[in-house]
């Protein structure tokens, strides 16, 4: 996947979270159809940490079936780095186990910037986000 697109008003409600749960960081789901989002799920990360996420299992399937029965894909997953950086971490590519986009929110001078990364093979580059 080369890009991915996401309306402000979702782009926006990711960063509300995330900045809501700051400074643990939280997590989610981005479904949609074609490389463009339509629907966000906000997942419990149950770690409730500042440095990790574990997504709420039940949670996560409830989406999956939801993403399943509306003939979506699961096109992205998301969390936050309340703390930076802005990239994935060391442990981001060793947990990753979805061929999605992954999203980094960071908090980087106060501000919230969203970066996508495509995991793969032990490394990773960067997929376009376009926020429209
Ligand atoms: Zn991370």
């Amino acid at each position: 996947m080369q890009s991915l697109t996401i309306s402000k008003e979702q782009y926006q409600s990711m960063v509300a979270y995330v900045n809501f749960h700051a400074p643990l960081e939280s997590c989610g789901l981005l479904a949609g159809r074609d490389a463009k989002v339509e629907k966000i799920f906000f997942v419990q990360n149950q770690a409730h940490s500042a440095v990790r996420y574990v997504m709420n299992p039940i949670e996560q399937l409830n989406a999956f079936e939801w993403i399943d029965s509306n003939g979506m894909n699961l096109l992205g997953i998301f969390h936050s780095h309340p703390s930076g950086p802005e990239t994935v971490s060391p442990t981001d590519i060793a947990q990753a186990a979805y061929a999605v986009t992954y999203i980094i929110l960071a908090r980087v001078d106060g501000r919230w910037r969203a970066r996508g990364f495509w995991i793969e093979d032990g490394g990773f580059r960067e997929v376009t986000l376009q926020v429209l």
